[in-house]
């Protein structure tokens, strides 16, 4: 059996993410690997299919005993026989565990590292005796002082390569840091691991900052329409996490708090309820969320500044595994980067505490960006993206400019009236006719008393800022800042000067980024059948089949079980398993609103091969080929073929695919893992989309070439 044969027998899976091909060929001719991946990349797959196609048992080192249980529910619902030994079992489950390994009944081993090389642990003499064919270090961050979960019986784990020396070791991270990966490989003591970085890019997942102003109120807002999803909101300090909480179970959700601070049972319980739904909201510390696999957690809200940009990418990535659009938001004040400025200072370390202010500094000013964010954080990550991703606040809201000179004028002769003595607050409620006592007697009086009623006070506020940074007015530096005139405000009163504003607008989502037209119906319907069997095995739903997957039915409507094994998510054992019961809700909704099979329209992967250049027609791309061979840009031969440089590109493109042109030839490899992401995502059907998500820091000749090169690969 080929990688691609088990990924679609197992995982119902059509094509290998990233590089999780390049990762399992690696480790299945024996070298060791170092995989740096986003969380819900796909990291688990590259040491699980590895595991099923060699002989002999694979032993994973997974940090948290609370979810080895999870991880191995779902191996064994796909069919592949796993199993976890920890503290938590009883002697007997352990002895029968021991005794289905050493009859070969087993194919993964899951184990905490403590239990490993501790002293009086027999265990590793026992493993020895096994055909151990592979071992797997999963959070391998953990290992490092740097990384931001430093776990130090990660270091026991040195010891695999003198005790286990042939076998070759897999280590995988989603921390990217170079100090980190340093760590690991040396600690761990790997042998000229392969290296493999995939993209952090996580397209599905859109960032959005709030100013952190009635955040309770915006954050029942957000709420409110999302009532059936999952989701993670992170406090700073534990009190918050539980008063938060229980303010929303006071709004009828089902909400729980998670901290460093609850007993283990609670910790476990409120954990277990959230994987089963029957938490929708966990109100969480950052201690929450390491290992959480849960694939269909919607969105997560920062309600409190996060320190740096390493936790907050890593906290935002728990959204949205399924590759279902999904939700970061986060609520932004100065006071939280004051108050955490504080905190960062590290007593009598001079040198921490700069790394750590700078860090800060960094996550203040991904808040307080007027550009893409997803670009910053790309940027921080460094790795290339263009200036526009088309889903984030930022790039959603679009800058209209309005003729401003009559607002101006009423707002610059407020301050003249009011001499000159009143701060921006006291101007706005004036020109709105606020009836406050605030507002002096005599001053109800004047001609601009109400005059800008009709605009809100937010605008107001955004207008005034404007002005001030246009030059029209300008501020006193007092801890009540005054508004003062300025020698250009004159010319503004007289009519002489004209005024803009810029105001926000916001757009519609990018289409690619929006869920294909499902049947709303049927997907309850498939829910309900999904809890029932996940009820009926004792396992979370998303373990039965993702959301993705039941989306995947909702759309397509499969109506036969051949159709249905076409739905990415449904391996060989599931369909047996589960097809029938979903295949009747089906059938049974299609017959009811006489809808029929879309599977057609289900762009088939891998993705329908264009053309390549063939020897006997191929005479003119082969000129191209050679004159770029003889070392002319592609601009010099479109001018000398007086063809158009899209030809020209078409024509190398051809060559990328039959392997006689290395795609390096067109693409710097750092571009690479990002234009795969696009393609996975969507498809390579038409290229202005792709083009679109990936900005001007990508030509069409460069997505070109990598289409081509993923073409090779499958042919
Ligand atoms: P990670 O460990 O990197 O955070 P996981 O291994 O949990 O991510 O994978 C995240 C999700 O993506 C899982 O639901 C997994 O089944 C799914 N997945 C992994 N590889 C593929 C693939 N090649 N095609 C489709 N889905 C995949
Ligand atoms: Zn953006």
């Amino acid at each position: 059996m080929t990688p691609l044969q088990a990924l679609q027998k197992y995982y119902g899976y059509t094509q290998f993410r990233h590089q999780q091909e390049a990762i399992i060929k690696q480790v299945m001719s024996g070298g060791d690997a170092l995989v740096l991946m986003p969380t819900g990349g796909g990291k688990s797959l590259c040491y699980q299919l590895p595991a099923v196609l060699l002989p002999g048992l694979t032993l994973v080192i997974s940090p948290l005993i609370a979810l080895m249980k999870d991880q191995v529910d779902a191996l064994n619902l796909t069919g592949i026989p796993a199993a976890y030994l920890n503290s938590t079992q009883s002697s007997g489950e352990q002895t029968n565990i021991i005794s289905r390994v050493k009859n070969g009944e087993i194919k993964l081993l899951y184990l905490a590292p403590e239990r490993l090389f501790s002293s009086e642990s027999r265990l590793v003499s026992f493993l020895k005796q096994l055909p151990v064919s592979l071992i797997a270090i999963d959070e391998a961050h953990c290992i490092s002082h740097w990384g931001h979960d430093f776990r130090p019986e990660y270091l026991m784990l040195a010891h695999f390569k003198t005790e286990f020396p042939l076998i070759p070791v897999i280590a995988l991270t989603a921390t990217a840091d170079e100090l980190t990966r340093q760590d690991i490989r040396d600690k761990l003591a790997l042998h000229q691991p392969a290296e493999f970085v995939s993209s952090f890019n996580r397209p599905n997942i859109s960032y959005t900052v709030s100013p952190k102003k009635n955040a309770y109120q915006q954050l029942l807002h957000f709420l409110n329409e999302r009532r059936d999803e999952s989701g993670i909101i992170y406090c700073l300090s534990r009190a918050a996490t539980e008063d938060l909480a229980t303010d929303l179970r006071a709004q009828g959700y089902a909400a729980s708090a998670y901290h460093a601070g609850l007993d283990i049972d609670t910790k476990a319980r409120n954990q277990e309820q959230f994987l089963r739904d029957e938490i929708k909201i966990m109100v969480a510390t950052i201690a929450f969320g390491m290992g959480i696999n849960k694939s269909n957690v919607r969105y997560v809200v920062h309600y409190d500044l996060p320190k740096n940009i390493e936790g907050y990418y890593q906290e935002t990535g728990r959204a949205g595994r399924d590759g279902l659009p999904s939700e970061a938001l986060l609520f932004f004040s100065a006071g939280d980067a004051f108050k955490l400025k504080n905190f960062a200072r590290v007593e009598g370390n001079e040198e921490q505490s700069a790394i750590m202010l700078k860090k800060l500094d960094d996550m203040v000013k991904y808040c307080q960006l007027q550009t893409c964010r997803r670009q910053y954080l790309m940027h921080y990550f460094n790795e290339p993206f263009g200036d526009h991703c088309g889903s984030c606040d930022v790039c959603l809201t679009e800058y209209k400019t309005i003729d401003g000179t009559v607002l101006a004028q009423k707002a610059l002769s407020a301050v003249a009236r009011l001499d000159q003595r009143f701060g921006a607050n006291y101007v706005i409620d004036l020109l709105r006719g606020s009836k406050s006592e605030k507002i002096w007697a005599d001053h109800k009086q004047l001609k601009t008393y109400g005059i800008g009623a009709d605009v809100s006070k937010a605008d107001w506020q955004r207008y005034i800022a404007q002005l001030v940074t246009q030059g029209y007015l300008r501020t006193t530096d007092d801890q009540y800042p005054i508004l003062k005139l300025t020698d250009q405000s004159e010319d503004v009163l007289k009519g002489r000067q004209k005024v803009e504003f810029s105001i926000a607008e916001e757009v519609e989502l990018a289409t690619e980024l929006q869920t294909p037209v499902y049947e709303a119906g049927l997907l309850q319907d498939l829910k309900t059948i999904r809890l029932n069997l996940a009820m009926k095995e004792n396992v979370p739903a998303y373990l039965i089949l993702s959301d993705a997957t039941l989306l995947e039915i909702a759309t397509y409507l499969p109506q036969t079980p051949n159709e249905l094994s076409k739905i990415s998510g449904f391996g060989e054992v599931k369909l047996v398993r589960y097809g029938d019961a979903f295949l009747q809700a089906t059938l049974a909704y299609c017959h009811q609103y006489g809808l029929t099979s879309k599977i057609g329209t289900k762009q088939s992967k891998p993705a329908t091969r264009t053309k390549s250049p063939r020897a006997s027609s191929g005479n003119t791309q082969r000129e191209s080929l050679e004159l770029y061979k003889g070392g002319l840009s592609l601009d010099e031969i479109a001018q000398q073929r007086q063809l158009s440089i899209t030809t020209i590109q078409n024509h190398l493109c051809g060559f990328i695919e039959t392997g006689e042109l290395d795609v390096y030839e067109l693409v710097t490899a750092k571009k690479i893992p990002a234009i795969q992401d696009a393609i996975e995502k969507y498809g390579t059907e038409r290229l202005a989309p792709l083009k679109e998500v990936l900005g001007d820091a990508y030509t069409y000749a460069e997505i070109k070439a990598v289409i081509s090169w993923s073409k090779k690969d499958q042919a």
